[in-house]
């Protein structure tokens, strides 16, 4: 039996368990330090008081024959094929590192003063715990205060303000709204939805400092609150950097075209801790690409244990879903190299398409778990767009 640990239960590390455990000749065992599968794409709606599906992993992994060890990997020893979880010691032939990303807390003050929509470790529940604040702040005109532009961001504030129309929700971002990122009509509803809800937008401002109860821009002036949500961006997580594993510039594993460590053919790497190929690039840190890098992963685990060879990942963006609260949305179509494509919906159809999405992500990994391929994606080779340059 080829023992399979996967490392960090994600969206990355479910799906490459699941695919790993359809093999009956592996054994495979995930860790991670919760004792749910939180989707984290749906944080912000927790943050604003919302109950979105939580999935204990006991259940979702037995139905799978997949070992749960509830604990925080904190030690890898390539040699000797052992990972670390609090003084215990997980023995591995095949090793999938999952360990996903966290909020950048970019400049100072940020962890003291700030919010983050971050997974929790044990059975805290931060985000939860802050929701609770909200009915009274609304009630008395309080001040939430946004910091980032990118999707979280967007989401948040929009969440917020939609949910608690006493609240002053302020959004802080660096770059114009949506711009470079979506088709300039898209842009324009963006705006429209934002004015729609009553958040204001300052835009064209990088934040220096989080203080209590203020944030420092970089020209010294403050914006007040009674509470930020700091979404200024994430970062792979720390720990492969710590074990010695080739790094890119942006802290993501450097990982072959098969997402194998090079010159660890037992090591592979999912999700936003891998700088994986992608139409133009690296593949930018999203579930929508760790789906399919977990998916990988395990089919590949999969096809060793039958003795066949792995094959390379191929991947392309299809989708962008920003929710702008519960009732209005935007779904942008991408061009397989993350751009956007002429085609997008805004306002209701936009909030069910983003619905439909998120709510496909855990129907999808119950299925899995089941040991059905429900989960399909574009497959993409990364050499598309420069075909498409020269064409
Ligand atoms: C509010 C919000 C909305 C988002 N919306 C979208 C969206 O619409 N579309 C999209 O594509 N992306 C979205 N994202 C990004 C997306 O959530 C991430 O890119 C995605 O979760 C990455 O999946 P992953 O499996 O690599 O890592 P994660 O989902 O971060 O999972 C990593 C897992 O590893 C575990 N772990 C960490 N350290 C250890 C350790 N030392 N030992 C054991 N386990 C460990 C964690 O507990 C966690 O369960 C959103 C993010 C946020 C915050």
């Amino acid at each position: 039996m080829a023992r399979v640990v996967v490392v960090g239960g994600g969206y990355a590390g479910l799906m490459a368990a699941f695919r790993a455990a359809r093999e009956k000749r592996a054994e495979v065992t995930l860790v991670d330090p919760k004792p749910v599968f939180v989707q984290r794409i749906r944080l912000h709606e927790r943050l604003a008081g919302g109950r979105p599906e939580t999935i204990p992993y006991p259940r979702l992994l037995a139905r799978a024959r997949v070992r749960f060890v509830q604990g925080r990997a904190d030690e890898l020893d390539i040699a000797r094929q052992e990972v670390g979880v609090g003084g215990e010691r997980l023995g591995y032939d095949q090793l999938v590192l999952a360990l996903g990303s966290r909020t950048a807390p970019a400049v100072p003050g940020v962890s003291e003063h700030a919010l983050t929509l971050d997974l929790a470790e044990g059975d805290a529940d931060p985000l939860a715990e802050a929701a609770r604040r909200w009915p009274a702040l609304a009630a008395r005109g309080g001040r939430a205060l946004v910091v980032g532009g990118g999707l979280s961001g967007l989401e948040t504030a929009s969440e917020l303000a939609e949910r608690w129309p006493g609240l002053r929700v302020t959004l802080l971002t660096r770059a114009p709204l949506g711009e470079g990122d979506y088709r300039p009509g898209a842009v324009r509803y963006l705006r429209r939805r934002f004015e729609e809800l009553g958040v204001a937008v300052e835009s064209g401002v990088a934040v220096r400092a989080m203080e209590a109860g203020s944030a420092v821009l970089a020209d010294g002036s403050r914006r007040g609150f009674h509470v930020a949500i700091w979404a200024g961006g994430m970062q792979p997580s720390p720990l492969p950097r710590q074990w010695g594993l080739p790094i890119d510039g942006d802290g993501r594993v450097r990982v072959e075209p098969t997402l194998q460590v090079a010159g660890h053919p037992g090591l592979w790497v999912a999700g936003d801790a891998a700088a994986a190929p992608a139409p133009g690039g690296v593949a930018r840190l999203s579930c929508q690409a760790a789906l399919p890098m977990g998916a990988h992963v395990g089919d590949q685990l999969a096809r060793l244990a039958r003795g066949a060879s792995p094959r390379p990942f191929r991947f392309g963006f299809t989708l962008s879903c920003v929710s702008l609260g519960r009732r209005a949305g935007l779904a942008h179509l991408l061009n397989a190299d993350d751009s956007p494509a002429a085609t997008y919906f805004t306002g209701r159809w936009g909030a069910f398409v983003k619905e439909a999405v998120c709510r496909m992500t855990t129907t999808v990994l119950k299925l899995e778990a089941r040991g059905v391929r429900a989960y399909h994606w574009k497959p993409a080779t990364p050499a598309a767009p420069a075909l498409a340059e020269a064409a």
